[in-house]
This record gives C-alpha cells, sequence and structure tokens, in this order.
C-alpha cells in the first residue's frame, strides 16, 4: 500500500520513524562480502600540506539503527549483519584493485553508511582483520553516529597504533532543525562526543547539511555559517558540506508539501568560502550527486569548476558573475 503522501511530517518524535520508512523506495541488493563501491580520491594535506590520495572504501554492511529524515544511505546496505570475516574480505577487495597506490604515503577511509563503532554493522571480531589491513596506512578514517562512540573507538585506535579521525554528522546548529531531522542527537551531545575524540587523540570530520529542509536558500547558507563555526569550535579537523539531497522518498514528500528544496550552487559556494575564510581547518563542498541541484544554463558548469578548484587548493578562486542568475 503506497503511503499517504499529503500526511504531514509527524511533530510527535515517536511517529516520525514510521513515516519516514513509509516512504522509502527499496534497497538495492548487495553481496555481503563486496563493497558496494570503492575509488582513490585526493584530498590536500592538513594546514596546506601536499595533497594525499585517500582509498575510499563503502563497505556492506547491517543499516544504520538510526531513521533521520535526510538519510539515503540505507539504500547501500543490508537488512542482517554480515557473515564473519566479510568486513575484513571487502577492504581486502578493494585494497587489491586500487593499483598504483601507495598506502604509506595515503589515508584510508572507511565508510559504512553508518557508524563503523555500531556492533551490529562492523563486529568488533573484526577489528584485528581490518587493522592489520589498514596498518600500512597513515591513517584511518572511518564514520559514526556521536552516540555510537565509546570503549569500541579505543579498542580500534589502539589496534591501528596510526592516526584515527572520525567523522561524524552534526547536520546543523538550527535547533529545532536539527530536532525534526530526527537524527536523535542534540549540540551537547554532538560536543560532548568531539571532546571524547580530542581527549582520546582521535581527529575530527564533520558533515554539514546545506540547506536542510524548512529553510530557505538564505537561511539555508546562513546556518551552514554556523554551523561550520560550531563544527570547527568543537574542534573539527575537516568540515565537508553536503548539499541536502533528495532521492529517500521522505525528502520528496517534503519537497511537494513546499518544506524542502535543494540549496543552490551559489549557496554550496557561499559556504564553502565562509568555511575556507575561518582558516580553522580543511573544508570540502561534497559533490556526488551535484547534477540534481538545479542548474542555471549559464553558470553551473564553471559553478562546479569553482567548487572543485576550491576542494583541491583550499583556495576561493573569483566569483562566477553570470547574466541570467548573478
Ligand atoms: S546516523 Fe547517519 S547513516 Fe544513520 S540514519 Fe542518520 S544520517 Fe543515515
Ligand atoms: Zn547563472
Amino acid at each position: 500500500m503506497s503511503p499517504p503522501d499529503h500526511a504531514p511530517y509527524p511533530d510527535a518524535p515517536a511517529d516520525r520513524d514510521r513515516w519516514i520508512l513509509e516512504r522509502r523506495p527499496p534497497r538495492n541488493p548487495l553481496d555481503p562480502r563486496r563493497p558496494y563501491a570503492f575509488l582513490v580520491e585526493s584530498e590536500p594535506g592538513p594546514s596546506g600540506g601536499p595533497a594525499v590520495d585517500v582509498a575510499t572504501i563503502f563497505l556492506t554492511n547491517r543499516e544504520c539503527p538510526w531513521r533521520c529524515l535526510m538519510c539515503d544511505l540505507w539504500r547501500d546496505t543490508l537488512e542482517e549483519t554480515v557473515p564473519p570475516g566479510a568486513i575484513a574480505e571487502q577492504t581486502r577487495y578493494a585494497l587489491d584493485r586500487m593499483p598504483g597506490l601507495v598506502p604509506e604515503r595515503s589515508e584510508l577511509k572507511l565508510y559504512n553508511a553508518g557508524s563503523f563503532f555500531d556492533p551490529r554493522a562492523i563486529p568488533p571480531s573484526e577489528y584485528p582483520g581490518v587493522a592489520r589491513l589498514a596498518a600500512p596506512f597513515r591513517g584511518t578514517i572511518v564514520e559514526c553516529h556521536p552516540s555510537a562512540l565509546g570503549r569500541r573507538a579505543l579498542e580500534f585506535r589502539d589496534l591501528l597504533g596510526k592516526p584515527l579521525e572520525v567523522a561524524m554528522g552534526l547536520e546543523t546548529v538550527h535547533p529545532e532543525v536539527l530536532e525534526r531531522l530526527n537524527k536523535r542527537l542534540t549540540l551537547d551531545g554532538f560536543r560532548r562526543a568531539s571532546r571524547f575524540l580530542a581527549e582520546h587523540g582521535m581527529s575530527l570530520r564533520v558533515f554539514i547539511l546545506v540547506r536542510p529542509p524548512w529553510l530557505t536558500e538564505a537561511e539555508g547558507l546562513e546556518w551552514a555559517k554556523r554551523s561550520l563555526d560550531f563544527a570547527f569550535d568543537c574542534g573539527a579537523a575537516v568540515c565537508s558540506l553536503i548539499p541536502t539531497r533528495g532521492g529517500n522518498g521522505a525528502m520528496e514528500a517534503l519537497a511537494a508539501s513546499g518544506d524542502y528544496a535543494p540549496p543552490s550552487l551559489a549557496s554550496l559556494e557561499a559556504a564553502t568560502e565562509y568555511g575556507l575564510s575561518l582558516g580553522a581547518g580543511r573544508v570540502f563542498a561534497d559533490l556526488w550527486g551535484v547534477e540534481a541541484i538545479p542548474r542555471c544554463p549559464s553558470c553551473s558548469a564553471a559553478r562546479v569548476e569553482r567548487l572543485r578548484v576550491m576542494n583541491a587548493t583550499q583556495q576561493a578562486p573569483p566569483p562566477v558573475a553570470c547574466p541570467d542568475c548573478g
């Protein structure tokens, strides 16, 4: 039965999971012994240092237990925990297919569409095998919900014996919007988790949404800037700005009721430029799916290229002047 798409997003937190789940399209079929994607990307090093290769592996694993309103990562997840050894096997499979990668000069990014330290997603019995594969790299980056940090992170850090960076979704510091995103996260909780990382020698990467639902274009930019301020104040080494995307059913329902629209490329540029101007850490605009952002035919190619240059150089080139969109 298809959901009543006119039903408004519930005010009661207890009703939100169901509303979000009812609007989901099907998930993608996946092999639990293979990563669902992998690639080598390049990131500028810390403090303006030379670029490093980042071996990025998208691990196939059990779905995250949270039900964030804007999340579409569950599409590439499983309903069950992977069989023993599968996570290390996936990691080895991807690394064996990255010719030319020099681990000693590269970082390893293990993203699992959820929380690396959620034991039903990545069983702790996998940590030693994964840590052995990660050992030659300069450092490892994983992602985790702030509430899932704790002794398992320390266990994995100790097995690695190399720098560990944890990416956490702050999403937005707009208090009402953050609450409505159904992430079950408060700013205090985020700050506490950041402090935990710092106290235990792990670094912080932060995901920030540009124009989450219920905000105008101007508000979306303003709150992205405030979120960057907060993230760097929490000690972030890197902030990644994510244009809020559709594609999970729930966001399409919000778009239909006028509660969500993606940000413009100009807002994404302005947010990135602001983050870089702070000089507090690296700032990246997430360009995955950037083609879904409404485009001005006269300038969008130049704007995307400007974002790529900002990502690669951590400097803002002159702005794009457009006779059509300003
Ligand atoms: S915590 Fe992250 S992976 Fe989990 S539902 Fe929220 S956004 Fe998605
Ligand atoms: Zn234009």
